[in-house]
This record gives C-alpha cells, structure tokens and sequence, in this order.
C-alpha cells in the first residue's frame, strides 16, 4: 500500500475533526476529479509499519478528539485494499470508540469479497465515482450526487443500505 500524505487536524472530511490517511493509486480516472495528484500508483510512498504507529501514537494529540478518515486515490483498488484493511482492523481494535470513514470510487454492491471485508471494521462508506455531471458541492461528504454517504454497521445490520444521518 502506498500513501500521498496524512494530516492530523483535518476539518474537511467526516464530521468534527480527523485525522486523514490518503492512500496513493487511483484507477478510476473520474472526470474533474480534484485528487489528481493521488492518481499514479509509482508517487507517494509505501506506507510503513512507523506510519501506523504514527496514527495510532497521535489520534488524540492534544486532547482533541478525533475519528480517522481514509480517503484517495482509491483505497480499496487490488494495490491498496490489504494494507487498509490492517490499518482498519488495528485501529478499531485500540480505538472501538472512534470511527473510521472511508470513501472509495467502488460502488459497495460491486465489491469483492476481500473489498467486503473492510466493512467490518469501518463506520462510514461514502461510495461511487465522481461524476462531473452530478457534482453538488453542497451536499455532506461528497461531491456527486450518485455518491452515497452509508452507515456501515446499520446496512449490516438490517441487509440493506442505509444512509447515514449525522
Ligand atoms: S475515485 Fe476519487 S481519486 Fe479516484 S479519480 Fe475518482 S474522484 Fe479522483
């Protein structure tokens, strides 16, 4: 798994303030999309074990409490989806409290089974590609319409989608 960067105070993405992973490698190409620079699978770097440990040390820096964001590039993409799915896991397991959210340019009733797997340790899924035609800066969370913004342990729940309501 390769990473663009991480930001410790991120007010942008979730709700409250983050702490924000953005993996490096996107396959999907969308059209407008404002990451560009997360596209090529060779920039960035391979994101260490210390790069963990950094995460999992600094969460509550200061006293301030905040969730973690997992954004792209494309998390779940064959490249990146082992190596998120143990920064989820050992994250959850020392921080059950927090939430973890995770957008990714897959639609979730397309995902694989190792892509499936993410959803046990996640929160919320925002889904779907950017599509330019249906950019709407003002909704939450994302920046297209056909985006989906899910809570992950009530849709498992219930076996069906269902939106998350802040
Ligand atoms: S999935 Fe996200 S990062 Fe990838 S091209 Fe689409 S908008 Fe950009």
């Amino acid at each position: 798994m390769r990473f663009s960067k991480i930001k410790d105070n991120d007010i942008a993405n979730g709700l409250g303030v983050t702490m924000s992973l953005w993996t490096q490698g996107c396959p999907h190409h969308c059209k407008g999309c404002f990451n560009g620079e997360t596209w090529d699978f060779d920039a960035g770097e391979e994101f260490e074990d210390s790069d963990l440990e950094y995460i999992l040390e600094n969460i509550n820096k200061n006293n301030v409490h905040r969730d973690l964001s997992i954004l792209g590039g494309e998390p779940l993409c064959p490249e990146n989806v082992d190596g998120v799915i143990e920064v989820c896991k050992i994250f959850k397991e020392k921080f059950p409290e927090k939430k973890i959210y995770l957008w990714t340019g897959y639609v979730v009733e397309q995902f694989n089974e190792k892509q499936r797997n993410v959803l046990n340790y996640i929160d919320v899924l925002v889904d779907g590609p950017f599509v330019q035609a249906k950019r709407n800066l003002s909704l939450m969370m994302r920046g297209s319409s056909n985006q989906r913004v899910i809570d992950v342990k009530k849709s498992l729940d219930e076996n069906k989608i269902v939106l998350f309501q802040d």
